[in-house]
């Protein structure tokens, strides 16, 4: 599957926001945010009212580079919340939320998003059982990801073991600190996803 490969705090200094893209580091001063708070390019500095269209295009690219997804990928993810029954911006941001990728980070098991996805494409995980590395994977309440046998010994999971109690997870996930196995309790609503998102902008730029 495709992904962004470019330089990533681009991407936040494009958005003017934080997305957290780069783990521990966008917690420390070098966060480029930090250094240089205006888009990149030679036009980055320059002020301009954004048009109605330019803050929902905005928005929706925002959302996209948070969760690390191509535009088709994003795309595809819209349209499956269209067709759920429900607010379709809510049914979005839960789709996002479940995908495998998502949860690996949110457990804790990753430092960004962008490091669970090269987890599972590495194999570590087990879906309620059976080897996984489809990062883009749904999961849905009740289902548990197991960190495989073969990856405990490994020094990053042991790692990844010292520190996971000190870590905080949403209500809605549940994790099982001896065997690093963590489990979809429910579908979190918009209240529980901890995420400065304008998801109605994202539906109307798409219904344009
Ligand atoms: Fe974004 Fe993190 Fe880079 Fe800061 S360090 S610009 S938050 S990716």
């Amino acid at each position: 599957m495709a992904r962004y490969i470019g330089p990533v705090c681009k991407l936040c200094r494009r958005e003017g926001t934080k997305l957290f893209l780069k783990g521990d580091r966008c917690l420390t001063p070098k966060c480029a945010v930090e250094r240089r708070a205006y888009a990149p390019g030679g036009h980055g500095q320059r002020r301009r009212k954004p048009s109605e269209y330019a803050v929902q295009l905005r928005e929706k690219q925002k959302a996209r580079r948070i969760y690390g997804l191509l535009e088709r990928q994003f795309k595809r993810h819209f349209s499956e919340a269209e067709r759920r029954p429900g607010a379709t911006g809510e049914n979005l941001l839960q789709i996002l939320e479940m995908r495998l990728d998502n949860i690996i980070y949110r457990l804790g098991l990753a430092d960004s998003r962008a490091q669970a996805r090269q987890l599972v494409r590495h194999g570590h995980f087990n879906l309620n059982g059976v080897k996984t590395n489809v990062p883009s994977c749904l999961l849905k309440p009740g289902d548990v990801v197991t960190l495989r046998e073969s990856s405990r010994e490994s020094e990053y999971f042991k790692g990844v073991a010292k520190d996971i109690a000190r870590k905080s997870i949403p209500t809605w996930l549940s994790m099982d600190a001896r065997t690093l196995s963590g489990r979809v309790q429910y579908m979190p609503v918009r209240a529980e996803i901890d995420m400065a998102l304008s998801e109605q902008l994202i539906v109307e730029y798409y219904s344009r």
